[in-house]
Protein backbone atom coordinates (compact mmCIF):
# COMPACT_ATOMS: atom_id res chain seq x y z
CA UNK A 1 0.00 0.00 0.00
CA UNK A 2 1.64 3.17 -0.83
CA UNK A 3 0.29 6.14 1.54
CA UNK A 4 0.88 10.17 0.67
CA UNK A 5 3.96 11.27 1.80
CA UNK A 6 2.90 14.50 4.10
CA UNK A 7 5.91 16.99 5.35
CA UNK A 8 4.31 19.64 7.37
CA UNK A 9 6.60 22.79 8.33
CA UNK A 10 5.03 24.30 12.12
CA UNK A 11 6.25 27.79 11.75
CA UNK A 12 4.59 28.55 15.23
CA UNK A 13 5.18 32.13 16.37
CA UNK A 14 8.52 32.46 14.14
CA UNK A 15 8.90 34.99 11.38
CA UNK A 16 7.65 38.19 10.85
CA UNK A 17 6.73 39.53 7.36
CA UNK A 18 10.66 39.93 5.97
CA UNK A 19 11.54 36.78 6.93
CA UNK A 20 8.19 35.25 5.88
CA UNK A 21 9.17 37.00 2.34
CA UNK A 22 12.65 36.12 2.46
CA UNK A 23 12.16 32.22 3.13
CA UNK A 24 9.20 31.66 0.58
CA UNK A 25 11.65 33.86 -2.39
CA UNK A 26 14.22 30.98 -1.19
CA UNK A 27 11.82 28.17 -1.24
CA UNK A 28 10.04 28.30 -4.00
CA UNK A 29 13.42 28.54 -6.33
CA UNK A 30 14.38 25.72 -4.92
CA UNK A 31 13.82 21.78 -6.28
CA UNK A 32 11.29 20.64 -4.47
CA UNK A 33 10.20 16.48 -5.36
CA UNK A 34 6.48 16.93 -6.32
CA UNK A 35 6.03 13.51 -5.01
CA UNK A 36 4.42 14.28 -1.76
CA UNK A 37 2.53 16.93 -0.09
CA UNK A 38 4.67 19.56 1.66
CA UNK A 39 2.54 21.92 3.57
CA UNK A 40 3.82 25.56 5.50
CA UNK A 41 1.73 26.43 8.76
CA UNK A 42 3.22 29.90 9.37
CA UNK A 43 0.97 32.43 12.34
CA UNK A 44 -1.16 33.63 10.72
CA UNK A 45 0.16 37.02 9.50
CA UNK A 46 2.38 35.19 6.84
CA UNK A 47 -0.80 33.74 5.08
CA UNK A 48 -1.33 36.49 2.61
CA UNK A 49 2.45 36.11 1.44
CA UNK A 50 1.56 32.18 1.52
CA UNK A 51 -0.76 32.98 -0.97
CA UNK A 52 1.22 35.28 -2.85
CA UNK A 53 4.09 32.99 -3.52
CA UNK A 54 2.51 29.58 -3.48
CA UNK A 55 0.00 30.00 -6.11
CA UNK A 56 0.49 27.33 -8.89
CA UNK A 57 3.50 26.21 -6.69
CA UNK A 58 2.33 22.98 -5.73
CA UNK A 59 2.98 23.59 -2.16
CA UNK A 60 0.48 23.94 0.14
CA UNK A 61 -0.46 26.47 3.29
CA UNK A 62 -2.80 26.26 6.29
CA UNK A 63 -3.06 27.37 9.78
CA UNK A 64 -1.83 26.43 12.94
CA UNK A 65 -5.24 27.51 14.49
CA UNK A 66 -8.53 28.74 14.19
CA UNK A 67 -11.46 28.95 16.48
CA UNK A 68 -14.36 26.77 16.90
CA UNK A 69 -17.40 28.76 15.41
CA UNK A 70 -18.50 30.40 12.42
CA UNK A 71 -18.20 34.05 13.43
CA UNK A 72 -19.17 36.32 16.14
CA UNK A 73 -18.07 38.01 18.98
CA UNK A 74 -14.70 36.22 19.50
CA UNK A 75 -12.17 38.80 20.22
CA UNK A 76 -8.84 38.05 18.95
CA UNK A 77 -9.88 34.63 16.87
CA UNK A 78 -10.01 33.25 13.34
CA UNK A 79 -12.89 31.89 11.77
CA UNK A 80 -11.86 28.83 8.80
CA UNK A 81 -13.95 31.20 6.30
CA UNK A 82 -11.35 33.77 6.67
CA UNK A 83 -8.75 31.22 6.23
CA UNK A 84 -9.95 29.79 2.86
CA UNK A 85 -10.08 33.76 1.73
CA UNK A 86 -6.58 33.50 1.72
CA UNK A 87 -6.15 29.89 0.05
CA UNK A 88 -5.60 27.77 3.52
CA UNK A 89 -6.36 23.95 2.83
CA UNK A 90 -4.51 22.41 5.30
CA UNK A 91 -4.86 22.85 9.26
CA UNK A 92 -3.48 21.77 12.25
CA UNK A 93 -5.63 20.23 15.35
CA UNK A 94 -4.81 18.84 18.75
CA UNK A 95 -0.76 20.25 18.69
CA UNK A 96 0.30 19.65 21.97
CA UNK A 97 1.27 23.25 22.65
CA UNK A 98 -2.59 24.18 21.87
CA UNK A 99 -3.58 21.29 24.18
CA UNK A 100 -0.97 21.99 26.92
CA UNK A 101 -0.54 25.76 27.09
CA UNK A 102 -3.90 26.83 25.76
CA UNK A 103 -5.85 23.95 27.36
CA UNK A 104 -7.36 22.92 24.42
CA UNK A 105 -9.55 19.74 25.55
CA UNK A 106 -9.79 15.94 22.95
CA UNK A 107 -13.54 17.90 22.62
CA UNK A 108 -12.72 20.79 21.31
CA UNK A 109 -9.72 19.25 18.93
CA UNK A 110 -12.80 16.76 18.06
CA UNK A 111 -14.99 20.07 17.15
CA UNK A 112 -12.55 21.76 15.31
CA UNK A 113 -11.15 18.68 13.31
CA UNK A 114 -15.02 18.19 12.32
CA UNK A 115 -15.14 21.73 11.39
CA UNK A 116 -12.06 21.50 9.53
CA UNK A 117 -13.36 18.85 7.66
CA UNK A 118 -16.73 20.40 7.29
CA UNK A 119 -15.12 23.38 5.50
CA UNK A 120 -13.17 21.43 2.89
CA UNK A 121 -9.78 21.55 4.86
CA UNK A 122 -7.54 19.06 5.60
CA UNK A 123 -7.20 18.64 9.50
CA UNK A 124 -3.56 17.07 10.47
CA UNK A 125 -4.68 15.51 13.83
CA UNK A 126 -1.49 15.52 16.13
CA UNK A 127 -1.35 13.20 19.20
CA UNK A 128 1.16 12.56 21.40
CA UNK A 129 2.51 11.39 25.36
CA UNK A 130 4.20 13.36 27.91
CA UNK A 131 7.38 11.76 29.22
CA UNK A 132 5.68 11.07 32.87
CA UNK A 133 2.95 8.77 30.53
CA UNK A 134 5.64 7.42 28.99
CA UNK A 135 7.48 6.95 31.92
CA UNK A 136 4.48 5.06 33.66
CA UNK A 137 4.18 3.05 31.11
CA UNK A 138 0.53 4.68 29.42
CA UNK A 139 1.95 6.02 25.72
CA UNK A 140 -0.24 2.99 24.20
CA UNK A 141 -3.52 4.63 26.51
CA UNK A 142 -2.84 7.79 25.47
CA UNK A 143 -2.17 7.40 21.71
CA UNK A 144 -5.39 5.04 21.96
CA UNK A 145 -7.67 7.49 23.96
CA UNK A 146 -6.56 10.73 21.85
CA UNK A 147 -7.44 9.19 18.48
CA UNK A 148 -10.43 7.75 19.61
CA UNK A 149 -11.75 11.30 20.80
CA UNK A 150 -10.50 13.14 17.98
CA UNK A 151 -12.77 11.02 15.78
CA UNK A 152 -15.51 11.03 17.93
CA UNK A 153 -18.46 10.43 15.33
CA UNK A 154 -16.60 10.73 11.93
CA UNK A 155 -17.56 8.27 8.85
CA UNK A 156 -15.09 6.15 7.20
CA UNK A 157 -15.12 8.74 4.27
CA UNK A 158 -14.08 11.52 6.81
CA UNK A 159 -11.11 9.57 8.33
CA UNK A 160 -9.80 8.98 5.32
CA UNK A 161 -9.22 12.88 4.34
CA UNK A 162 -7.41 13.25 7.76
CA UNK A 163 -3.62 13.00 8.23
CA UNK A 164 -1.99 12.58 11.28
CA UNK A 165 1.39 13.49 12.85
CA UNK A 166 2.30 11.25 16.68
CA UNK A 167 4.68 14.18 18.27
CA UNK A 168 5.67 12.70 21.79
CA UNK A 169 5.48 15.94 23.75
CA UNK A 170 9.28 14.94 25.03
CA UNK A 171 10.65 15.51 21.73
CA UNK A 172 8.87 18.58 20.52
CA UNK A 173 11.86 21.19 19.82
CA UNK A 174 13.92 19.56 22.43
CA UNK A 175 16.31 18.23 20.19
CA UNK A 176 15.66 14.94 22.16
CA UNK A 177 14.58 13.00 19.29
CA UNK A 178 12.58 9.92 19.57
CA UNK A 179 14.62 6.76 17.88
CA UNK A 180 13.35 4.97 15.26
CA UNK A 181 11.97 2.07 16.99
CA UNK A 182 9.97 4.60 19.32
CA UNK A 183 8.59 6.82 16.71
CA UNK A 184 7.93 3.74 14.51
CA UNK A 185 5.93 2.12 17.70
CA UNK A 186 4.05 4.99 18.13
CA UNK A 187 3.07 5.75 14.62
CA UNK A 188 1.80 2.08 14.61
CA UNK A 189 -0.18 2.20 17.72
CA UNK A 190 -2.30 5.12 16.12
CA UNK A 191 -2.72 3.07 13.04
CA UNK A 192 -3.48 0.14 14.97
CA UNK A 193 -6.46 2.45 16.65
CA UNK A 194 -7.54 3.38 13.58
CA UNK A 195 -7.41 -0.31 12.75
CA UNK A 196 -9.87 -0.97 15.24
CA UNK A 197 -12.75 1.50 14.47
CA UNK A 198 -12.53 1.64 10.78
CA UNK A 199 -10.56 -1.49 9.78
CA UNK A 200 -7.25 -2.35 8.85
CA UNK A 201 -8.05 -1.59 4.52
CA UNK A 202 -9.02 2.31 5.79
CA UNK A 203 -6.20 2.12 8.36
CA UNK A 204 -3.61 1.40 5.57
CA UNK A 205 -4.60 4.63 3.71
CA UNK A 206 -3.74 7.11 6.09
CA UNK A 207 -0.60 9.12 6.19
CA UNK A 208 0.40 9.18 9.69
CA UNK A 209 3.80 11.58 10.06
CA UNK A 210 6.50 11.56 12.74
CA UNK A 211 7.31 15.00 14.68
CA UNK A 212 9.48 15.71 17.09
CA UNK A 213 12.83 17.31 16.31
CA UNK A 214 12.80 16.01 13.35
CA UNK A 215 16.30 17.67 10.67
CA UNK A 216 18.02 16.81 7.46
CA UNK A 217 19.75 14.64 8.44
CA UNK A 218 17.49 12.06 10.59
CA UNK A 219 14.57 12.23 8.57
CA UNK A 220 15.58 8.90 6.17
CA UNK A 221 15.94 6.66 9.17
CA UNK A 222 12.12 7.64 10.45
CA UNK A 223 11.01 7.25 6.45
CA UNK A 224 12.36 4.05 6.59
CA UNK A 225 9.92 2.62 9.47
CA UNK A 226 7.20 0.44 7.58
CA UNK A 227 4.56 3.18 8.89
CA UNK A 228 5.97 6.45 9.08
CA UNK A 229 5.13 8.76 5.84
CA UNK A 230 6.05 12.40 6.58
CA UNK A 231 7.24 14.43 9.21
CA UNK A 232 5.82 17.72 11.18
CA UNK A 233 8.81 19.76 11.30
CA UNK A 234 9.30 22.66 13.77
CA UNK A 235 12.59 24.21 14.05
CA UNK A 236 13.74 22.55 11.10
CA UNK A 237 11.38 23.78 8.55
CA UNK A 238 12.25 27.87 9.32
CA UNK A 239 14.80 27.91 6.93
CA UNK A 240 14.06 27.36 3.46
CA UNK A 241 17.36 25.25 2.83
CA UNK A 242 16.82 23.29 5.86
CA UNK A 243 13.50 22.00 4.55
CA UNK A 244 13.96 21.48 1.38
CA UNK A 245 16.57 19.10 2.00
CA UNK A 246 14.35 17.34 5.17
CA UNK A 247 11.46 17.03 2.46
CA UNK A 248 14.05 15.83 -0.70
CA UNK A 249 15.58 13.47 1.73
CA UNK A 250 12.29 12.22 2.85
CA UNK A 251 11.11 10.63 -0.24
CA UNK A 252 14.44 9.38 -1.80
C1 LIG B 1 6.32 20.71 16.08
O1 LIG B 1 6.24 21.91 16.13
O2 LIG B 1 5.30 20.05 15.90
C2 LIG B 1 7.64 20.07 16.23
C3 LIG B 1 7.73 18.79 16.08
O3 LIG B 1 8.71 20.88 16.52
P1 LIG B 1 10.29 20.50 16.44
O4 LIG B 1 10.52 19.88 15.09
O5 LIG B 1 11.01 21.79 16.61
O6 LIG B 1 10.56 19.51 17.54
Amino acid sequence: MTRRKVFGGNWKMNHGLSETENFLQEFINTKISSDCDVVLFPPFTGLHLMQKYLKASGISYGAQNFHCEEKGAYTGEVSLAMLKELGCTWVLTGHSERREIFKESDELVAKKTRMALDHGFTPMVCIGETLDERKAGKTKEKLNHQVRAALFGMSETDVLKLTFAYEPIWAIGTGVNASQSDAQEGVKLVRDTLANLYGQSIANQISICYGGSVKPNNIEGYMSQADIDGGLVGGASLKADDFSTLVNNGVK
